[in-house]
């Protein structure tokens, strides 16, 4: 079976109401492919009010949570909570995470792996930094970090949506070219064929993030292992529609 286009918002700790009123507007009015699912990355208090205004068609994340349901863990929050509000996803080993608060492979692993018991579908992101790719170990990290969660996703890798995001490329306005994207997408689906099963590589869905915008995302989209995006500052414009539709 085809993998199914996933298209992720990562809004970061942008937006206020009125902002978060107006992106919602322009995603009601789209029109926005159906076979496309998309799903958008609110800061977490906004989580309530964008689940309250968002159509079903179309799907709330977090951009964090910790690896426990409760308890003294001030400032988090749990996937128990994330779903409580109604939402179903949460993003994980986000590049900001690993190197602004010190997330290690480890500790996103165990989220993973509490997210997706508590029944949240995980979008989990890996990539290398710029030194990383000119020492020529783009693989040996992407892969470093892919294995660290294979025992936290365990048998539910349908569940899971893996986001290849070179640092250089998040943020910056230098997006990766569709080969170099391709040419890393081809290697982890390969690894995985071969350090998980050959049905998981086949079924699991790779997207792209790192200055995707509606001028580079037709041609992205068009590479035969980008299964979608995680699009960060452009989805929090009107093109954001443009990029959901870019596969048509
Ligand atoms: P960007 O961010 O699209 O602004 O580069 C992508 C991301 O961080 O997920």
């Amino acid at each position: 079976m085809g993998r199914k286009f996933v298209v992720g918002g990562n809004w970061k700790m942008n937006g206020d109401k009125n902002q978060i009123n107006e992106i919602v507007n322009n995603l009601k009015k789209g029109p926005l492919d159906p076979n496309v699912e998309v799903v958008i990355g609110v800061p977490a208090i906004y989580l309530a009010y964008v689940k309250s205004i968002l159509p079903d068609t179309i799907s709330a994340s977090a951009q964090n949570c910790w690896k426990s349901a409760k308890g003294a863990f001030t400032g988090e929050i749990s996937p128990a909570m994330i779903k409580d509000v109604g939402c179903e996803w949460v993003i994980l080993g986000h590049s900001e995470r690993r190197a602004i608060f010190g997330e290690k492979d480890d500790l996103v692993a165990e989220k993973v792996a509490h997210a997706l018991e508590s029944g949240l579908k995980v979008i989990a992101c890996i990539g290398e930094t710029l030194e990383e790719r000119e020492a020529g170990k783009t693989e040996e990290v992407v892969f470093r970090q892919t294995k660290a969660l294979i025992p936290a996703i365990g048998s539910n890798w349908d569940k899971v949506v893996l986001a290849y995001e070179p640092v250089w490329a998040i943020g910056t306005g230098k997006t990766a070219s569709p080969q170099q994207a391709q040419e890393v997408h081809a290697a982890l689906r390969n690894w995985l064929a071969t350090n998980v099963s050959a049905e998981v590589a086949a079924a699991v869905r790779i997207q792209y993030g790192g200055s995707v915008t509606s001028a580079n995302a037709k041609e992205l989209a068009a590479a035969a292992d980008i299964d979608g995006f995680l699009v960060g500052g452009a989805s929090l414009k009107p093109e954001f529609v443009d990029i959901v539709n870019a596969k048509q």
